[in-house]
């Protein structure tokens, strides 16, 4: 596939364009997650530097490369629902949300819209309360999945052509999950959700927390596919920006929520403020400013390639999911490591030897 580059970089919020100082952590020679050939294939592997940046003005970590990944978007087949942890998640976040509506809005919710609902997992557990609900999912094999299960649900990206049609303009919930943090526009993803709510109805959140991947280290969510890292206070002043104002950071027990997820429970108080964006709050000294994420990444990689240096042994590392392609990516050039792309169940079946 061609993928085009775009030399002009600019921050995708507040506009500002790319400085030196703004380079925060450079993976190299990094591939696409979902997009495997054969040894023997001609066709040549996407290799590329991933360069994460923050702006001072706006304090949002991204990955700025215009790379237009639209058709590989529209083949990307990533979704995590078969897991029990994910699915008691999505079980909990359901029942959150209805009963938060209820609360603030003196009736049960009746509709239900997700950007990026993968297989419509998530969004059946909202049909089984009797709402009416919609999934806009890029991949037409996942909306192939999705409506095989009775899930409605539209093939695109989640932006203003999602609300050409009057009919999408009056849920009583949104909801999304690892999406948001792969939109290239999110202010004009958080306005389209926006107008598809009216006054005091709910949006929720789930995004990767910034600070866990940085106190974690953990390099291999740094992806071409993964575009803004977002920590509390950012997410926060985005919604405030689109007009809508978060009433609770985690709202179900934090055992049930996967891993670094950082979970936002919104109401939609205004209509999106026009302009430039601009924080009202500077970001707390306290929080992430990610000023020594090259070293401490490159770092832990470092002792991880030496540690198989070390080894007598040949070692094997399995992984065909998003953060197992990246970790194997970085630990180039080593005799002691065979790499195998393989899913988990065929890494626990033994197939990989
Ligand atoms: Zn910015």
């Amino acid at each position: 596939m061609t993928i085009q580059m775009h030399k002009k970089l600019k921050c995708r919020i507040c506009k500002k364009t790319i400085k030196k100082n703004n380079f925060k952590l450079c993976l190299t020679n990094a591939p696409l997650i979902d997009d495997f050939i054969l040894e023997d294939s001609s066709e040549q592997e996407y290799l590329n530097d991933i360069n994460t940046c923050k702006f001072g003005k706006c304090g949002v970590v991204q990955n700025p490369s215009n790379r237009n990944l639209s058709e590989y978007i529209s083949t990307y087949g990533h979704f995590s629902s078969a897991a029990l942890l994910t699915k008691t998640f999505m079980s909990k976040m359901c029942d959150n949300l209805m009963l938060f509506f209820k609360e603030v809005n003196g009736r049960d919710a009746t509709s239900v819209f997700e950007p990026g609902p993968g297989d419509g997992v998530k969004l059946a557990y909202f049909a089984n309360k009797g709402c009416f609900v919609i999934g806009i999912e890029p991949n037409q094999g996942l909306v192939e999945a999705s409506m095989n299960s009775g899930i409605n649900t539209r093939q695109g990206l989640f932006n203003r052509s999602t609300i050409n049609s009057t009919d999408y303009l009056s849920f009583d919930i949104g909801v999304t999950s690892y999406t948001f943090d792969n939109c290239t526009d999110p202010l004009g993803f958080l306005r389209v959700a926006n107008l598809m709510l009216k006054p005091n109805r709910l949006i929720a959140i789930e995004a990767h927390d910034l600070s866990e991947i940085e106190r974690r280290s953990e390099y291999c969510l740094f992806e071409h596919e993964h575009i803004e890292y977002l920590g509390a206070h950012s997410i926060e002043e985005l919604l405030r920006f689109s007009g809508l104002r978060i009433c609770r950071i985690n709202p179900i027990d934090k055992k049930c929520i996967r891993a670094n997820s950082l979970v936002k429970r919104a109401c939609k108080t205004a209509t999106p403020f026009e302009g430039i964006y601009k924080p009202a709050q500077r970001n707390p000294k306290n929080n992430s400013q990610c000023n020594n994420f090259n070293l401490i990444i490159n770092s832990l990689v470092a002792r991880v390639y030496k540690w198989v240096e070390q080894k007598s042994e040949i070692l094997v590392g399995c992984g065909a999911e998003d953060r197992g392609v990246m970790t194997l990516t970085q630990l180039s050039n080593t005799q002691n490591l065979k790499k195998f792309l393989a899913n988990e169940m065929e890494a626990q079946m033994g197939k990989c030897s």
